[in-house]
């Protein structure tokens, strides 16, 4: 860790212009991940910006369109608690229960969720090469250890995963980003918050330089009847996913009126196939039908030589996570899955 300087931004302002000032000044939120990016000299910091005193930003609130607005300061886990949520967007506060320890939810926020690194070994480990942290000096997991590494949406200069499970129900809610900025005020649909690697993986999402993330909106729709998130992983607690899926199904006259599904930790940002969604609207919600889905959201998808098992994995998770969303009662401890 390099030696850094540390201040508290009382202020949006303050945070904005210490932040576009300087490339090398760093917010703070939680700390749960900037503090290792420093530990390991992944990142350096002049200034350490603590966000944490910036009022307006911390609070869970009813939006004027009938959705809710979860503040960026507000932790993981008081919003998987937070009786609005577990009500109306239950698939949220489990996708969150699902991740790290309750102690790293009671300090990460959700601004800091969404713009946490990836967790690909060689990314943590400055002695190998790595496109992201150091763009143009190569990818070492492309030939190395790529267990965790991407199935989907990856390029010949990045094969990192994206990390989140709080993410993965953002993104079949439709969430939106608010991001304040050094020019301006701007609101981002989820599905472009995040980007896919190509050949400039050093950036992992849209946001610019000086900008902050104020707030996440989450629509009206919260699919809070048949709704189920899956992580599937190594350990059974505090592991990130190998595969994780977050689905949302609204039914009508027993046939599927509406499906959303998104996959996690296959690929470098939650990954949705609008094509695949569409293939299940008016169908009936059984197994062949969410198979054929599965093959559709998996398209494409390779492969490397430690992670090929995820594709198929990835495609049985898509079909117990569709029926599972169809009882989501049997998600509870104790219950035995539908399939
Ligand atoms: C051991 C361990 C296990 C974990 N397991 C999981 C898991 O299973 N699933 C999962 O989803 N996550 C997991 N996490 C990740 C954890 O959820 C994130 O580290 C956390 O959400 C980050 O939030 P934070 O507030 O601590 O961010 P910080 O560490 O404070 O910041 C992270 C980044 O976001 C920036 N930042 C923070 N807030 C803002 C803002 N409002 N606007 C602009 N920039 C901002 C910071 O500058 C920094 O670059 C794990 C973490 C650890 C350490
Ligand atoms: S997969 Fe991405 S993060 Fe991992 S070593 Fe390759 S370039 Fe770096």
């Amino acid at each position: 860790m390099n030696n850094f300087s540390f201040t508290k931004a009382l202020d949006m302002d303050t945070a904005i212009s210490l932040t576009s000032g300087n490339d090398h000044n760093k917010l703070i939120a939680g700390g749960t991940n900037i503090i290792d990016l420093l530990k390991y000299f992944i990142t350096e910091a002049d200034t350490l910006v603590d966000i944490n005193s910036i009022p307006g930003i911390s609070k869970i609130a009813e939006n004027e369109t009938g959705g809710i607005r979860i503040g960026a300061l507000v932790t993981n886990a008081d919003t998987a608690y937070h009786a609005i949520i577990e009500e109306k967007y239950p698939l949220l506060s489990k996708a969150i229960l699902a991740g790290a320890s309750a102690q790293i939810r009671n300090m990460a926020t959700n601004g800091g969720n969404l713009l946490q690194r990836t967790r690909c070994y060689y990314f943590y480990d400055i002695h190998t090469p790595c496109n992201k942290r150091e763009p143009g000096s190569g990818c070492s997991a492309i030939q190395g250890y790529n267990r965790i590494h991407a199935i989907l949406g990856h390029s010949e200069s990045c094969i990192a995963v994206f990390p989140s499970d709080m993410c993965v129900a953002l993104s079949v809610l439709d969430a939106v980003v608010h991001i304040s900025g050094p020019e301006e005020e701007r609101n981002v649909a989820f599905s472009d918050f995040h980007r896919l690697p190509g050949d400039t993986p050093e950036s992992d999402n849209n946001l610019k330089r000086g900008e902050l993330i104020t707030a996440i909106d989450l629509p009206e729709k919260g699919f809070s009847k048949y709704y189920s998130y899956l992580k599937l992983r190594d350990r059974a607690s505090y592991s990130f996913a190998l595969v994780s899926v977050a689905t949302g199904l609204d039914l009508e006259n027993g046939l599927i009126k509406e499906a959303r599904i998104a996959l996690g930790g296959v690929s470098p940002k939650p990954w949705r196939v609008k094509e695949a969604e569409d293939f299940l609207k008016g169908k009936e919600p059984k197994i062949a039908n969410f198979e054929a889905t599965a093959q559709m959201i998996l398209k494409g998808a390779k492969g490397f030589e430690h992670n090929r098992f995820k594709i198929e994995l990835a495609k049985k998770a898509i079909v117990r996570n569709c029926m599972m969303a169809l009882d989501p009662t049997s998600q509870r401890a104790g219950a035995k899955p539908s399939l």
